[in-house]
């Protein structure tokens, strides 16, 4: 049982666009948002290297740097933020309840979940070098594609993600090597098609990443292995783009939420509404479909707003 219990009228889960952006809203509406930050502070972002598509950069900005830029942003409109991991929450009541660290109880008038998703990596060695000497390891191809205009890349996945993603590079890039590691794909037969007419997109079946190949600097091709011959390859690359899924941060609130068969938080369609009152969402916790910095921040605004104006409509009829 925790020694004291602080009652908040905002509380935001979460640090990328989408918790900063409600937490600018939230601060400007003196709704006194507390927003702890996780494991991540800046989230999916600081692990980019470049953003260049996020409006009013006209330079780019790098994705730690924007981050740094957003908190700045919400803590000048006062927000209180706070290191700290919540782990486990209770939407029962009409109070929601939230622990941060399993000791601290915070009783909240409102809750906006921007906890975000994680890309799914293959989890080789050279795979994470040189994902995290940002030497062209990517699993976005929206966010990283241009930075290999007119060169050659390898694509691992087969889902509609994997699909989009190849389709996109192939309008950038001379060449996508595609290796899927079953002898289908498991995307949906237009997406399936789409990319096995596009000519400039090779499609290797049955093949499996062996190695991400590289000068110890950035990539320079990938080593692929066919699963039935156990034959290998090298393939000359620039890029690796993985695109085999995403999780949603979202195992806490399974219990009070609705959620999707991969865990993505549904709301009421055009609100950041949960099937809880006062429970909100915004960001990649509840969209699997765009995943772009600035959707995050256009729903973190929306949930902010909803947060208000439940708010106000609560105050409204007390005493009525
Ligand atoms: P999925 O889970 O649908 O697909 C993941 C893909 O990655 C599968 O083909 C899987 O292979 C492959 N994979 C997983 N692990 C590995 C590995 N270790 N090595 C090689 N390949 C691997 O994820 P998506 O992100 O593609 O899609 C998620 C959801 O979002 C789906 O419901 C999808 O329909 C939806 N979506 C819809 C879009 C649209 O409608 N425009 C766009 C994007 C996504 P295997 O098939 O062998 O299991």
């Amino acid at each position: 049982m925790s020694e004291t219990i602080e009652k908040v009228k905002c509380l935001i889960i979460g640090s990328g666009p989408a918790g900063y952006t409600a937490a600018i809203y939230a601060s400007r509406a003196n709704m006194f948002p507390v927003l702890y930050q996780g494991t991540q502070p800046g989230g999916q972002l600081t692990t980019t290297t470049e953003v260049d598509n996020f409006p009013g950069y006209p330079e780019g900005i790098s994705g730690p740097e924007m981050m740094i830029e957003l908190q700045k942003q919400a803590e000048r409109f006062g927000t209180d933020i706070r290191d700290g991991w919540i782990t486990k929450v209770d939407f029962s009541g009409s109070v929601h309840k939230v622990w941060v660290n399993e000791t601290t109880e915070i009783h909240c008038d409102t809750v906006i979940i921007s906890t975000g998703a994680t890309a799914k990596y293959l989890g080789l060695e050279s795979e994470q070098k040189y994902l995290q000497l940002g030497g062209g390891v990517s699993a976005c191809a929206v966010c990283d594609g241009f930075f290999y205009k007119n060169q050659e890349v390898v694509i691992v996945g087969a889902g509609d993600s994997a699909c989009e993603e190849a389709h996109y590079l192939s309008n950038l890039c001379t060449k996508v090597t595609m290796l899927v590691r079953r002898d289908e794909f498991r995307a949906s037969k237009i997406m399936a098609a789409r990319v096995k007419n596009t000519e400039n997109i090779e499609i290797m079946f049955n093949t499996e990443t062996d190695e991400v190949l590289g000068d110890g600097q950035v990539v320079t091709g990938v080593r692929a292995k066919n699963n039935i011959t156990g034959d290998t390859i090298d393939i000359p690359a620039t890029g690796f783009f993985v695109a085999i899924g995403h999780k949603p941060n979202t195992d806490i609130f399974k219990d009070y939420l609705d959620l999707d068969e991969t865990g993505y938080i549904i709301n009421v369609p055009g609100t950041s509404k949960t099937n809880i009152e006062g429970v909100f969402v915004s960001g990649d916790a509840a969209d699997h479909v765009y995943r772009q910095a600035v959707t995050a921040a256009g729903t973190g605004c929306m949930a902010a707003l909803d947060a208000e104006r439940y708010l106000a409509a609560k105050e409204s009829t007390v005493g009525v």
